[in-house]
């Protein structure tokens, strides 16, 4: 057997058909799910084939990867929205505000501040996500979830910053379904009406637990090198 090379736009479609099936079961319109191609790693040879083919959200981990990618895609095609969904150091903060639609991983005061300072520079605000810590896991970025009520507050309060949402990534070797609910939780009590949360092996489940934006890298672009 010769193995078939992998085809972004065949795996694109599908996941968009299981992500309309996950929103099916829910009983949720499936325009209120948006998934972010993760592209992180892929350079414009994967990523222009998905685009051809209508995907218009992409996600990146990295400042630097992406604003070595993304101004020229952006010069040859219309109307995309560029998410970050790794951590953001707050000295590229104003590199974050110029070059992103979105931010999911505000999770610390001197972030805050960085943030604030440069949204009133630039005169605009990306979406953002409060990155939540749901397995308190110590190698990983977000809040603790004792501490989301808290810090959501002083988002708010101390720094005027317009949060939107919720971000979690459970332990990759836990059952995901109570990292969802227990963000869905934090969001809900909060006020917050956007949650991102749900990857390529989980994204279908993500969404019954309320999902706003799934995050799907491998599922779509194939298995990236170690
Ligand atoms: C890489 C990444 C994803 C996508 O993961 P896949 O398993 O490839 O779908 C989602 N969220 C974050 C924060 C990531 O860094």
């Amino acid at each position: 057997m010769v193995a078939l090379r992998h085809d972004p736009v065949t795996a694109l479609e599908a996941v968009r058909r299981d992500i309309d099936g996950a929103c099916r079961d829910a009983g949720r319109h499936p325009q209120s799910v948006t998934l972010l191609a993760v592209s992180k790693t892929y350079g414009p040879g994967a990523i222009e084939p998905v685009i051809a083919a209508g995907q218009r959200v992409f996600g990146e981990n990295r400042v630097q990867e992406a604003s070595a990618k993304w101004p020229a895609l952006r010069e040859r095609h219309q109307g995309l929205e560029l998410h970050l969904i790794g951590a953001l150091q707050s000295n590229k903060a104003r590199e974050a505000i110029a070059l992103f639609d979105a931010i999911h991983s505000v999770d610390r005061p001197s972030l805050c501040a960085a943030l604030a300072k440069e949204i009133q520079k630039a005169g605009r605000a990306p979406l953002m996500f409060v990155q939540v810590n749901s397995g308190a896991e110590p190698q990983k970025a977000g809040v603790l979830p004792e501490h989301a009520d808290a810090f959501i507050a002083a988002c708010r309060q101390s720094y005027d910053l317009r949060i939107s949402g919720l971000m979690c990534i459970p332990p990759v070797n836990e059952a995901p379904a109570p990292h969802f609910a227990l963000a869905a939780k934090i969001a809900r009590r909060n006020g917050l009406k956007l949650l991102s949360m749900g990857m390529s092996a989980d994204f279908a489940l993500a969404i019954r637990f309320g999902a706003t934006h799934v995050r799907v890298g491998t599922a779509i672009f194939g298995s990236r090198p170690p």
